[in-house]
């Protein structure tokens, strides 16, 4: 702190009055002021030391403060903080425009910047509709997207027009559309404790579902692998593969959300790669900077590009744009990122890290109030539950996950929970040490919550 920096004391009270949180009750809320961080820690006005579990909202990748990433930020400052991407670029998004389709999986070419990741599936539902309107013939009934139950895909009015977590989003329901939805094979429904559909089941139901509105569907839209704010929602293996496959089959655009899955986290680059899937659009964010900035990009495939193509008269032009869409300090991160996870061999350092985190996981199963545990890659979800036996769950009122996580805290760990599931998804560059602190943390904030 300089010595113009006002008191902790006062910024502690400034927090509660006028920073309105998201996600977070305000009269209950609980200041904690992160100062600094290093690598997976992070540390609080007082100096308190934690272990950055949610990998500060599912985004941080290489860790706080990497020297690199510092560097590339500092650099691109010499030479412009921000231009437009509206009719004009600069090297540096073009750099990165560049390297993004180097690493994505075949046939998307195409890379349009915007901030985060819900403005990033805003942009991939508008530009699903608009290629069908444009298509040679045009297809205009087409309004209307298939999405998985208890997706999440953002908070913007698009973004929860096809989003299933209920508890965010059924207020809003009449501000947006709504889509046509399958059941998800990643788990039990949370309202009915019905369990899951089969592989075989989920893919007879996207089947039935496309041959009955296909005509008037533009795109299925999913989180591949594994849903992450419903709940880490672990699908079987096959049905990413399977969607792809019906959605060619009925000629139905394939928009993958991996805004949460991307860049590392399920232990290859991109989740769809585990099947061998390439969509028609792909949505990043969160790790595309490697936590470090907002930015978020739509790629998309030549097909879809084309049908945007015609003279300015024609009006096939893409009408969407947001202001720092490609800014270039953003870019330069998240070019330096990618070199990083060249150079730092960061994919291949994962495999002992998933497999660490498995056996906590495994362990923290066995917890009397544990009712489940799914995890995928570097991500694992707990579930709290009144009675093991039966699954039964808490009443949401006691808000057990929350306890649970603010107990970790003072046991040296920053966790976030989804309802009663308690989520540990740490930065990539976590050590093994490391997980293990984070593990006993998680253990201790469970026990002090359901004990
Ligand atoms: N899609 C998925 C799968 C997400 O997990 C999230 C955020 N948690 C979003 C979209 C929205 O991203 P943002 O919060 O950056 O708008």
């Amino acid at each position: 702190m300089s010595d113009r920096d006002p008191p902790s004391a006062d910024l502690l009270r400034w927090d509660r009055e006028h920073v309105w949180h998201a996600f977070t009750q305000m009269q209950e809320y609980e200041p904690l002021l992160v100062e600094t961080g290093r690598g997976a820690w992070l540390v609080d006005t007082a100096g308190n030391r934690y272990l950055d579990g949610s990998a500060s909202m599912w985004c941080n990748v290489h860790g706080h403060r990497h020297p690199r990433l510092d560097a590339a930020l500092r650099g691109q400052l010499d030479k412009v903080a921000h231009t437009t991407n509206l009719g004009l670029s600069n090297p540096t998004t073009v750099a990165l425009a560049r390297r993004l389709v180097e690493v994505a999986p075949p046939g998307l070419e195409k890379v349009f910047f915007t901030g985060d990741g819900s403005s990033a599936i805003e942009a991939a539902l508008k530009m699903a509709f608009q290629y069908w309107l444009q298509t040679g013939p045009p297809q205009p009934r087409r309004t209307r997207f298939i999405a998985i139950g208890e997706a999440y895909h953002g908070d913007t009015l698009g973004a929860i027009g096809v989003g299933g977590v209920d508890r965010f989003t059924a207020m809003f329901a009449p501000l947006t559309f709504e889509a046509i939805r399958i059941p998800s094979p990643g788990g039990p429904c949370p309202h009915s404790g019905r369990p899951a559909p089969t592989l075989a089941e989920a893919l007879a139901a996207l089947d039935r579902t496309l041959a009955e509105h296909g005509g008037t569907v533009a795109a299925v839209i999913m989180e591949p692998l594994v849903q992450a704010a419903g709940g880490i929602l672990v699908h079987p293996p096959g049905f990413l593969r399977g969607v792809r496959d019906l959605t060619a089959r009925h000629d139905v655009l394939l928009i993958l959300d991996e805004v949460a899955t991307g860049f590392g986290r399920t232990g290859t680059m991109f989740a769809c790669e585990r099947e061998g899937v390439a969509p028609d659009i792909l949505c990043l964010a969160k790790g595309l900077t490697a936590g470090y900035l907002p930015m978020a990009a739509t790629l998309a495939t030549e097909r879809i590009w084309d049908a945007f193509l015609g003279a300015h008269a024609d009006r096939r032009t893409f009408f969407h744009g947001h202001t720092y869409g490609g800014n270039p300090l953003a870019a330069a991160v998240a070019l330096e990122s990618l070199a990083i996870f060249h150079d730092e061999r960061v994919l291949e350092s994962l495999p002992p890290k998933i497999a660490r985190l498995e056996m906590h996981a495994a362990r923290l199963g066995r917890l009397d109030h544990v009712g489940d545990v799914r995890q995928c890659g570097l991500v694992a979800g707990i579930d709290l539950v009144a009675d093991k036996a039966v699954r039964r769950a808490y009443p949401w009122q006691e808000q057990r996950g929350t306890r649970a996580c603010l107990a970790a805290r003072r046991h040296g760990a920053i966790l976030r929970q989804l309802g009663d599931t308690v989520v540990l998804m740490p930065p990539l560059c976590i050590t093994l040490d490391e997980i293990d602190l984070l593990a006993a943390a998680a253990q201790a904030g469970i026990l002090a919550a359901t004990g």
